[in-house]
């Protein structure tokens, strides 16, 4: 089976999960973008305006998030962007269980892709793909692991950086330099 076609199967299988639904408001939002990708963006949970439209990453955050994409030298078209958690939770941040669940679904994700990066955005991405509590702010900037040929790089949150933007926003793109050299290698 192809991988678009095995994109589409786990995206059915996550909008019927009634556990991912359970606490959770609007649509689901299984992730976008190409299957071939060599790099995966992983966030938190969908927003509001993701959860009416079912895309990821189309609000405040994600027109952040694309812009630094373009920044260096990539297309929304030629990477893959995803959430550990498919639906907008009902308090806004994910619990540990909605991060535990929703690793079902974005491992069959990572499975098919086959990436050769994951950027981490922030600790729920972390903690949802590598099941470990990590320290964003001493940590961003580095591959925190490496796992079958998968680099897994973290990084802020873009919401983080709309937020507190004197802080992390430098760092948030200066971290997407980083990335820029590790894929040319
Ligand atoms: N924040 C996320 O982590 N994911 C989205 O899709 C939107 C905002």
């Amino acid at each position: 089976m192809n991988k678009t076609l095995q994109l589409v199967r786990l995206a059915k299988e996550i909008e019927l999960c009634a556990i991912c639904k359970n606490e959770k408001i609007g649509i689901a939002v299984p992730g976008e973008g190409n299957p071939d990708a060599d790099i995966i963006f992983v966030g938190e949970a969908p927003g509001k305006k993701e959860a009416v439209e079912g895309r990821p990453f189309i609000g405040r955050s994600g027109l952040l998030l694309r812009s630094l994409i373009r920044s260096i030298g990539l297309t929304e078209e030629e990477v893959f962007i995803t959430s550990p958690v498919k639906y907008l939770p009902k308090r806004g941040t994910p619990t540990s269980s909605d991060i535990a669940h929703g690793r079902i679904h974005l491992m069959k994700q990572l499975a098919v892709i086959q990436p050769k990066v994951v950027m981490l955005l922030g600790r729920v991405a972390a903690e949802g793909v590598l099941e470990k509590k990590v320290a964003v702010v001493t940590e961003h900037g580095s591959i925190i692991a490496e796992k079958e040929g998968i680099k897994y790089f973290l990084t802020v949150h873009p919401a983080a950086a709309l937020r507190f933007s004197k802080k992390y926003k430098p760092l948030l793109e200066e971290d997407f330099q980083k990335l820029k050299q590790l894929l040319a290698h």
